[in-house]
């Protein structure tokens, strides 16, 4: 396994998972949003959680925006664990 920067990321990237969401929907303001694109580009883990939160944003559409925050989290939460158990 190739290191990439990686010692300074853990923190980052608990930050930029609480993020996600936000980044996904466009909602971050332009100097967060690069960050977390930045980050993205190096940090191999969270560019595919990333992945998972846009497919799973896709699959619970079905929920209203206002509400989406905390029931799409739980839902994404609980299938992450999923994904990543099944790896
Ligand atoms: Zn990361």
């Amino acid at each position: 396994m190739r290191k990439v920067r990686e010692a300074p990321m853990d923190n980052h990237c608990q930050v930029l998972l609480d993020k996600l969401f936000q980044y996904i929907d466009g909602e971050l303001p332009e100097d967060e949003w690069r960050a977390v694109s930045e980050h993205l580009e190096v940090c191999e883990r969270c560019e595919t959680e990333r992945r998972i939160y846009v497919r799973l944003k896709e699959m619970v559409s079905c929920c209203p925006h206002e509400d989406a925050p905390e029931c799409l989290r739980q839902r994404v939460l609980d299938m992450i664990d999923r994904a990543k158990g099944a790896e």
